[in-house]
């Protein structure tokens, strides 16, 4: 994960890596906000731009530094798959894992492949549905803070920070929370707790009180602010779908596939945005700006969005986002769309 993969939060970003570049980097850090803000991205980010190799800058850019993404120690981190890295989070017993004695550890596969799939965005609800918890409570207990204790003071293997990363450390029980403090209160040089969670009002005070706190804002206004582009893209594309001229439409495609990966998830997150906010707002009776500087296009869509194919058009743009992450073809991918996009919206 490298920071220019985070939609907005440019302020965090550019404060978080001064101080790794100040050498300022603080032994417990918590970065709260909602999973879909980003906050395990932006760990994870910032966990590969402790260790990269190669740190890039750009004093002229709104993102002043990021990993280079590509060295060993990048590409460690990248994969969760880091020697020094170590991770903790909320787990239940499983038909799998079924003794006593499991903990985070027991999982580390299955988080991996959480992570990956969701693109570091899932929610903890989620995550319990990926493990296959669903009806239980997971949590972090004794035997979890007794690993974060053990593994923090084993030597580096790579010579580096050790690194151990807590996600959603509000789910941790007492005795787990009491064992992690003393660790707190005698940090070893060069070790790196860092916790990711939605809330601190269930952690303990005496832990509240160690750590550095950052703290992110929704991403909902950012993202909107800075999708002017996204905007113009896709007022372009629907009236393609209306009109369904396989040259210019192709034309369209081929415009989407060439944005990248990263974006082409940013802009299909951007497109479900939209089509939440026009059913939201016209079953409402509210009115919408989808800010197309089109007027006539702007009233006339979100009325298009109608009960009868709202789950069809999030079906369809959630399938596109699917394809795009697991590294499909993003020109059959995009076209694929267009056709199950105009399909549903004739159905209205
Ligand atoms: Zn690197």
């Amino acid at each position: 994960m490298q920071f220019k993969d985070i939609v907005g939060q440019r302020d965090v970003i550019n404060r978080l890596t001064e101080t790794v570049d100040s050498g300022r980097v603080s032994h417990a850090q918590l970065l709260l906000g909602p999973a879909s803000a980003g906050s395990l991205q932006m760990a994870l980010a910032y966990l590969q731009y402790l260790c990269c190799d190669h740190r890039q800058h750009f004093p002229e850019g709104d993102l002043r530094a990021d990993s280079c993404g590509v060295c060993p120690q990048c590409k460690k981190v990248a994969s969760l798959m880091h020697p020094d890295l170590h991770f903790v989070f909320p787990n239940a017993s499983t038909p799998r894992v079924s003794s006593s004695s499991y903990w985070s550890g027991d999982f580390a596969s299955e988080f991996r492949d959480f992570v990956a799939e969701r693109h570091a965005l899932g929610s903890l609800d989620e995550w319990y549905a990926f493990l296959g918890i669903e009806n239980k409570q997971g949590m972090i207990r004794e035997l979890d803070a007794a690993h974060i204790v053990q593994d923090l003071s084993l030597k580096s293997y790579e010579g580096g920070w050790k690194m151990m990363l807590v996600w959603m450390p509000e789910k941790m029980n007492l005795a787990a929370a009491n064992e992690l403090l003393k660790t707190l209160e005698e940090p070893t040089p060069r070790t790196l707790i860092m916790m990711v969670g939605e809330s601190d009002e269930r952690l303990l005070p005496t832990i509240r009180s160690r750590v550095q706190t950052v703290r992110l804002r929704p991403v909902e206004p950012d993202r909107r602010a800075a999708s002017a582009e996204f905007a113009a893209l896709l007022v372009e594309w629907l009236r393609l779908l209306f009109k369904l001229k396989m040259r210019e439409l192709s034309a369209e495609v081929d415009k989407l596939a060439a944005l990248g990966r990263e974006r082409q998830k940013q802009f299909l997150a951007y497109a479900l945005d939209v089509v939440r906010d026009c059913f939201l707002n016209t079953t409402a009776g509210r009115p919408v700006t989808i800010g197309s500087g089109d007027d006539k296009f702007d009233a006339s869509f979100p009325r298009m969005v109608t009960p009868n194919n709202v789950e069809l058009i999030q079906k369809a743009l959630d399938e596109a986002l699917f394809a795009i992450e697991r590294n499909a073809n993003a020109k059959i991918a995009f076209m694929q769309l267009s056709f199950s996009m105009s399909k549903a919206l004739k159905k209205r």
